[in-house]
């Protein structure tokens, strides 16, 4: 087919595994979980690039959509003026979570499960427990572990929406350039996946992104816990 008879045919554009296809796919199941769960659905919002992603096609529906976010006294300054700059951008309507618990300036290399487990896990707890839905920037291509998830999940009474799943990283910077989404400063750095700055690390460009997460430890290449455990308990 030449490019002249494609011009033709737009419907090509919008086929399943093409960036316009998968903007309209995502667009239709952040709307349907919008109708379906009103109030109690909100979108997950960590920064990084993915969840921005997200946070802008759920704005595109609903342009006071409920977003909440997740902070821990390890994260990076640049994300918390990042997190400002974009609540004022976008006049994003968020809630924010921290932990209370004091934890030791070491816990992240001594035992960072239990570090994620008191600054990520139990926060997000208290920022679900009265929602039946969340919608999350989680992609299948990241990393090793998130390889088996689905579109839409249910773990103890809370359904997970993940409308971006099978989006490359590619797809993640063509729509941040189409639409004009300013960036974390610390892509320009080389980080491809951005956490806490104890357990994120640059990594090479053939590497799955989430390479980088806590490198020397057993949770390297891994998860925090909120998708793999249960937060409803
Ligand atoms: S990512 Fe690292 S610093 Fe952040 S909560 Fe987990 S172990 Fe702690």
């Amino acid at each position: 087919m030449n490019l002249a008879t494609k011009n033709k045919n737009p419907e090509i554009y919008f086929q399943e595994n093409t960036l316009l296809g998968k903007i309209k796919h995502a667009r239709e199941i952040i709307s349907d979980a919008i109708e379906e769960y009103g109030d109690k659905v909100q979108v997950a919002c960590s920064f990084g690039k993915d969840s921005m992603v997200v946070v802008h096609l759920a704005l595109q529906i609903k342009p006071d959509v409920k977003i909440f976010t997740v902070v821990t006294p390890f994260k990076p300054k640049e994300t918390f003026e990042y997190k400002d700059q974009m609540i004022q951008h976008y006049n994003l309507n968020l809630v924010e979570f921290m932990s209370k618990e004091k934890v030791d300036k070491n816990l992240p290399k001594t035992n960072p499960d239990k570090c994620c487990r008191i600054l990520k896990v139990e926060p997000t707890k208290e920022a679900v427990k009265n929602l039946d839905a969340w919608i999350c920037g989680l992609r299948n291509t990241e990393g090793r572990t998130r390889k088996n998830y689905q579109e839409v999940e249910e773990k103890g009474g809370l359904v997970k929406i993940n409308p971006i799943l099978n989006w490359t990283e590619l797809d993640i910077w063509r729509y941040m350039a189409i639409y004009n989404i300013p960036i974390h400063p610390f892509y320009a750095k080389g980080y491809r996946s951005l956490g806490c700055e104890p357990c994120t690390n640059m990594i090479s460009d053939i590497e799955p992104e989430r390479e980088g997460r806590w490198i020397g430890t057993s949770k390297c290449g891994g998860e925090c816990g909120i998708h793999t455990m249960s937060l409803k308990q």
